[in-house]
């Protein structure tokens, strides 16, 4: 496993993100376009980096989709778990900040993701007390610095948003708020053919009618890459209970309809009926 705040251009593509297709345009506008052609928003006068939001229920593409924009524009990744810097650094968080926001630039044209950013912008006066005090204040102090931002994209995530420091979610900031929600019937067809891409699938599975299933609802994407993967161990068990009775194995294994249905049996939704109401 990599290093924390370890920078490099990651493998996530468009085709790997199912559906999502609204964040993708502003994203492909608002950083990837950007970071292909600078010298087109300079000459326009286009105002320098927005930082973005991305609010909602867990496993429902957060990461990924941050992890494409940056492989899209051929940008460096930094991934900062909000909680992790936190603890980490007792009573040196601002340091830390400071560090984080220097190496970006080092790496720029970057990517800078805070996930589970709602535990650094709690909202100042609640729960953490002084030591998020001060590393939120260092925060604005780096992410108003636009200038010396140049390059520098600031994506947050969070499945908490109201907890969040009003302060940190004006224009400039955190301030593009960009909703992830769990995935319609359609959009579940879409995740499971991304998720399907580099798998072997028997010619008579049926994506389309398996992930507008009653089986499948309200199942979010992280869910949905749990069914696929139930699915590959019940045929990988299946080829080795054929090799265990002495058939050789023709070489083949495909993940078959039965296979789905047996993974479907398996998962159920990780995202609450109240929760997916929240938001
Ligand atoms: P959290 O809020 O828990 O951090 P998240 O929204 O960041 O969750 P991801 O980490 O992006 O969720 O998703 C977890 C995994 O679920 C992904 O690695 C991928 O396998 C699958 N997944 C989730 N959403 C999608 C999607 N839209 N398309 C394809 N796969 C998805």
């Amino acid at each position: 496993s990599r290093r924390e705040g370890f920078s490099a251009i990651p493998n996530v593509k468009w085709e790997d993100v199912g559906g999502l297709s609204l964040l993708r345009t502003e994203f492909d506008r608002y950083i990837v376009k950007r970071i292909k052609h600078p010298e087109y928003y300079e000459e326009f006068g286009v105002d320098s980096e927005t930082g973005f939001l991305l609010y909602g229920p867990p496993g429902c593409g957060k990461t990924l989709i941050a992890k494409a924009v940056a492989n899209e524009a051929g940008a460096n990744f930094i991934h900062i778990k909000g909680p992790e810097l936190l603890n980490k650094y007792v009573g040196e968080s601002e340091l830390a900040v400071r560090t984080i926001f220097s190496r970006a630039r080092t790496c720029a044209p970057c990517i800078l993701f805070f996930d589970e950013v709602d535990a650094l912008t709690t909202k100042r006066g609640k729960d953490g007390g002084w030591v998020v005090e001060r590393l939120l204040n260092q925060l604005l102090i780096e992410l108003d610095g636009a200038d010396q931002r140049r390059g520098v994209f600031v994506i947050g995530a969070t499945n908490r948003p109201e907890v969040m420091d009003r302060a940190v979610l004006r224009p400039g900031r955190f301030g593009k708020l960009l909703y992830v929600p769990l995935p319609t019937a359609n959009e579940r067809v879409l995740i499971l053919k991304a998720l399907a891409r580099k798998k072997p699938l028997a010619g008579d599975v049926n994506l389309q009618v398996i992930g507008e299933s009653d089986a499948c609802q309200n199942l979010s994407g992280a869910d949905l890459a749990a069914v696929m993967n139930e699915a590959a161990m019940a045929a990988v068990e299946e080829k080795e209970m054929t090799i265990g009775e002495g058939n050789p194995s023709t070489g083949q294994c495909l993940i078959k309809t039965s296979h789905f249905e047996q993974a479907l049996q398996k998962v159920s939704p990780s995202v609450s009926e109240q929760q997916k109401n929240y938001y």
